[in-house]
């Protein structure tokens, strides 16, 4: 990943309502899903191995990825769901501070394989 003017670089595979979720976070809008490529463990049956593995998707600044997540509020989305989002969190927490600011009030569901470092956990719950 790059670095560009006004923000670090994330890489999104891609965006939209996401109907395939728990129902509780589904409901009648979908989850707002924002698949992130790359992936911070590398399973064998990965069913998604061209998004996790080999990073299919493209480049996204603070301002796209922030504006990713207002689409989907508008969209009706019950929620802004970041799969894989382990090695992108200051990516993340950069576009949220800027989507909050523009009026996203949707809750975060946090999509990981549960292998998140005491580094990363520290810095979402700042
Ligand atoms: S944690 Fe999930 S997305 Fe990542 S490689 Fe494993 S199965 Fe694929």
């Amino acid at each position: 990943m790059g670095i560009c003017r006004g923000g670090r670089l994330a890489a999104v595979s891609s965006c939209g309502p996401h109907f395939g979720e728990e129902d509780v976070l589904v409901g009648t809008g979908g989850s707002g899903t924002i698949f992130f490529a790359y992936c911070n463990l590398s399973c064998e049956f990965c069913q998604n191995c061209e998004i996790s593995q080999e990073g299919d998707g493209d480049e996204v600044s603070a301002g796209e990825l922030a504006g990713m997540m207002l689409e989907l509020q508008r969209r009706g989305c019950h929620n802004i769901n970041l799969v894989s989002p382990s090695h992108f969190v200051p990516q993340f927490l950069e576009a949220l501070a800027v989507a909050a600011e523009k009026g996203l009030t949707l809750p975060v569901v946090y999509n990981t394989g549960g292998y998140d470092s005491p580094e990363t956990l520290d810095l979402l719950d700042q």
